[in-house]
C-alpha cells in the first residue's frame, strides 16, 4: 500500500495548497527583486513591475482577456466588492437595481445588503432543488433600472455551475453588466470572458494553488463599465485600486493561472476519477446518503452529501485524520445553517447532516480510498450508536 501521510486534506474549496512551482516563481520577488513596482526611476522598480506585468498577462491568457482589463486586488472578496458596489455607485441614481442569486458567496450577498441599506434595490433569485436559477425568471427580473447581474460560476458549497453562457446572452441583450464570481471556477473549468459575455469577473489566488491575499478583477473595456474605486490613494491599477501592489503575490497568482491552464485537462481527469469513486462508493455502500446539487451541471471536485441521522459535527469529529468541512469556511463564526443548502430546499435537520468534500490536484488515490473507508465505518458506527 502506498504510504499515507495523515491528516488528509479534503477541503479544497476553503483553500488549496500552494503549488511548489508557484512558490518558486514568487521567491525572487520576496528576496532579490524587492523593488516597488510603482517606482519608475530605477531598475529595482522596473524589475518588480516586469514581474507584475508578466503575471497580468498570465491571468489575462487564462480567461481570454487583455492584460489592460486585469486589476490586482487582495482577493475575490475585494474584487466582488469593487465589482458590485463600485459599479452600482458609478451609475447611481440613474440605475438603482441589482440582481443576484440566493446561493452566492457571503461577500456578494453582504455587498448587496450594504447597497440595500444605502437605498438600492436587489433581487435575490431563488434556485431549484438542483441549485440552478431559472433563466426566464432572471430575464423577467431585469428592468430599465438594473445596473448589474451578479451570478457565480461554480458554487463554493455544492459545486453547481450556472449556465453562464445563457446568462451572459440575456445580460448583453438587455445592456446590463454581467459580473461573475469565478473564485471556484477559474483555472478549473474553461472560462472565456468573450464567449460567455462576462463583463466583470473575480478570481482568487488561493483557490487555484496560488498564494492567499491576492486576487483579480477582470473588467471589460467599455464606457458603461467603469466602477468607482473603493479606496482613495495613489491611483494604482487604473485608478481603481490604490495601494502598492505585492509583486510576489501577483507573480504567484500569474504562475497559478499559467499552471492551471497547462494542467487543466490533467487535473480534470485526475479529480474526476477520484471524485467519481468517492461518490459511487458512498452512494452504493451506505444507505440514506443524498448527493446535493445537480449531478450534471457541476464541478466534480466539490462533493456535498447529506448522511441521514449523522450530524455533520459528529461525523467530522469522528473523522479525526481527515480535514473536511460542513461548508463555507468564511462563515464558521456563525452557527446559522448553510444559506446555500436551505436555498436548495433542505430543512435544518438535513443541513445539519451535510458535509462538503473537496478533492484537488494534490489528492492521491490512496488518500481517497482511506477517506472512503473511514467515512463508511464512521457513518455506520454513529448510526449504530457507537
Ligand atoms: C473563497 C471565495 C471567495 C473569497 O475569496 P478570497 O480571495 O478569500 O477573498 C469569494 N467567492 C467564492 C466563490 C469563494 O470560493
Amino acid at each position: 500500500m502506498a504510504e499515507l501521510n495523515l491528516p488528509i486534506y479534503l477541503d479544497y474549496q476553503a483553500t488549496t495548497p500552494l503549488d511548489p512551482r508557484v512558490l518558486a516563481e514568487m521567491m525572487p520577488y520576496l528576496t532579490t527583486k524587492f523593488g516597488n513596482p510603482h517606482s519608475t526611476n530605477h531598475s529595482f522598480g522596473w524589475q518588480a513591475d516586469a514581474g507584475v506585468e508578466r503575471a497580468r498577462n498570465q491571468v489575462a491568457a487564462l480567461i481570454g482577456a487583455e492584460e489592460g482589463e486585469i486589476i490586482f486586488t487582495s482577493g475575490a472578496t475585494e474584487s466582488n466588492n469593487i465589482a458590485i458596489k463600485g459599479l452600482a455607485y458609478s451609475r447611481y441614481p440613474d440605475k438603482n437595481h441589482l440582481i443576484t442569486v440566493a446561493t452566492e458567496h457571503t461577500c456578494v450577498l453582504e455587498s448587496c445588503r450594504a447597497l440595500e441599506r444605502a437605498g438600492f434595490e436587489v433581487t435575490y433569485l431563488p434556485v431549484d432543488d438542483q441549485g440552478l436559477i431559472n433563466l426566464a425568471e432572471l430575464e423577467a427580473a431585469i428592468t430599465s433600472k438594473t445596473v448589474l447581474v451578479s451570478v457565480m460560476a461554480v458554487n463554493n458549497e455544492i459545486g453547481v455551475i450556472q449556465d453562464l453562457k445563457a446568462i451572459g446572452a440575456i445580460c448583453a441583450g438587455h445592456g446590463v453588466a454581467f459580473h461573475c464570481d469565478a473564485a471556484q471556477a477559474a483555472g478549473k473549468i474553461p472560462l472565456d470572458v468573450h464567449d460567455l459575455k462576462i463583463d466583470l469577473m473575480s478570481i482568487s489566488g488561493h483557490k487555484i494553488y496560488g498564494p492567499k491575499g491576492v486576487g483579480v478583477l477582470y473588467i471589460r473595456r467599455m464606457d458603461s463599465i467603469k466602477p468607482l474605486p473603493l479606496f482613495d490613494g495613489g491611483g494604482q491599477e487604473r485608478g481603481l485600486r490604490s495601494g502598492t501592489l505585492a509583486p510576489a503575490l501577483c507573480a504567484g497568482l500569474g504562475a497559478a493561472c499559467h499552471y492551471a491552464a497547462e494542467d487543466m485537462a490533467r487535473d480534470h481527469d485526475h479529480i474526476t476519477a477520484l471524485a467519481e469513486k468517492m461518490k459511487g462508493r458512498l452512494l452504493h455502500e451506505l444507505s440514506g446518503v443524498h448527493f446535493n446539487g445537480s449531478e450534471v451541471a457541476r464541478y466534480i471536485g466539490n462533493l456535498n452529501f447529506t448522511f441521514e441521522h449523522v450530524r455533520a459535527d459528529q461525523l467530522i469529529k469522528g473523522l479525526r485524520d481527515i480535514a473536511l468541512s460542513t461548508g463555507a469556511a468564511c462563515s464558521t463564526e456563525k452557527v446559522e445553517p448553510s444559506h446555500v443548502l436551505s436555498a436548495l430546499g433542505l430543512d435544518k435537520k438535513q443541513i445539519d447532516c451535510s458535509v462538503r468534500i473537496g478533492i484537488g490536484r494534490m489528492t492521491t488515490a490512496a488518500e481517497i480510498d482511506f477517506a472512503i473507508d473511514k467515512i463508511i465505518t464512521t457513518v455506520t458506527g454513529i448510526r449504530a450508536g457507537e
